[in-house]
């Protein structure tokens, strides 16, 4: 699928809760969250439906999120009948890993999803302090994100990478020591700008770090980082390298990356049924509607996806006086 500004759409981001164990502060800005109902989740079949709609149309790659896609009942069944969807060909899954290291039969359910059909993980990481780490995320979570950590590097993942949210007053002094962490564990680390997401006062003056920042700080104790423009992970990060060591370092930058929205090649599935043209738009159209009305066609799921991807615009409102509607948990990040 192409839209009218040669955006290439092959990959579809699917919310399958609004549920999250941790209630980070950028994410969820109020403790007291109020969660969809059941019935306005779609169900297992309705997924894969709109799954399966999407990959006739082109779609060969999933990234599965919420909230924390773990927390959902039956997850690894999920996940391993959209593998079975023809034309799938990847499945990523975003979390913030402190389940991971879970029973699930008779192992982990890192082993059970990896099992399942599921590649590539993104874990979130925002802080190797464990105090820094509970203030962020609300929860004292980290020993169990380390053992998560483990379960999924025993499962066999193809790639693993750290998602690291920049936060000036927070992590700028541990930017070095979140590098070194994902050097020392095979990852690949990604730092990401704040984004007004959730609310508009999740990014303020006081804690916006912008990537370019982040890399003149990196640079100071790590020798200035080189650009690697031909290294590509299917998303917007720009990668750089370590002189020293080779490490590469990505940095996703939506707020001052002015090239961010040229390569987007994504659509994203809401919990409760919205496919959303664009995270930083508020664009959506309700699909739950039409896959709940026994008249809905396959035909018909084809067209209105055609008409989301028509709809996509060029670039995120983000940088213009964007105010959300939605919460990042409601959308998937
Ligand atoms: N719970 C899963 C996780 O931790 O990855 C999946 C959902 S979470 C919303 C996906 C990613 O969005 C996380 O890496 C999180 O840090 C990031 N995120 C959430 N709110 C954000 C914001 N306002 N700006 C930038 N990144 C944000």
């Amino acid at each position: 699928m192409e839209d009218s500004f040669g955006h290439h759409i092959n990959y579809l981001r699917i919310s399958v809760t609004d549920r999250c164990n941790e209630r980070c502060s950028y994410c969820l800005p109020d403790e007291d969250q109020v969660w969809a109902e059941r019935e306005e989740t779609l169900s297992d079949d309705e997924i894969v439906r709109m799954t399966a709609a999407g990959a006739r149309l082109g779609i060969t790659r999933l990234r599965i999120t919420g909230g924390e896609p773990l927390v959902r009942p039956g997850v690894v069944d999920l996940i391993a009948r959209l593998k079975a969807c023809p034309g799938i060909r990847q499945i990523g899954l975003s979390s913030n890993g402190t389940l991971l290291a879970r029973p699930h039969g008779t192992g982990t359910l890192a082993r059970a999803l990896r099992e399942a059909g599921a590649e590539a993980l993104n874990l979130s990481l925002d802080s190797l302090d464990r105090e820094t780490y509970a203030r962020t995320t609300r929860r004292d979570f980290f020993p169990r994100f380390l053992e998560g950590l483990d379960a999924a590097q025993e499962a066999g993942f193809e790639s693993i990478r750290l998602n690291c949210v920049l936060m000036r007053g927070t992590n700028e002094h541990e930017l070095w020591d979140l590098a070194d962490f994902a050097r020392q564990r095979g990852c690949l680390i990604r730092f990401i700008e704040l984004m007004p997401v959730s609310s508009r006062h999740v990014l303020t003056e006081e804690n916006f770090l912008s990537a370019g920042e982040a890399r003149r700080l990196l640079g100071f104790r790590l020798g200035p980082l080189t650009p690697l423009p031909d290294f590509k992970t299917n998303g917007p990060a720009a990668y750089y390298a370590v002189p020293a060591t080779g490490q590469r370092i990505g940095f996703i930058g939506a707020m001052t990356n002015l090239h961010f929205c040229e390569s987007c090649n994504k659509l994203r599935l809401t919990a409760d049924g919205k496919l959303r043209p664009c995270l930083g738009s508020h664009l959506e159209f309700d699909f739950r509607h039409a896959l709940r009305n026994p008249a809905t066609t396959e035909a018909d799921l084809e067209r209105l996806f055609l008409e989301v991807v028509a709809g996509k615009p060029k670039e995120h409102e983000f940088r213009d006086n964007y105010q959300p509607g939605r919460r990042m948990i409601a959308i998937g990040g």
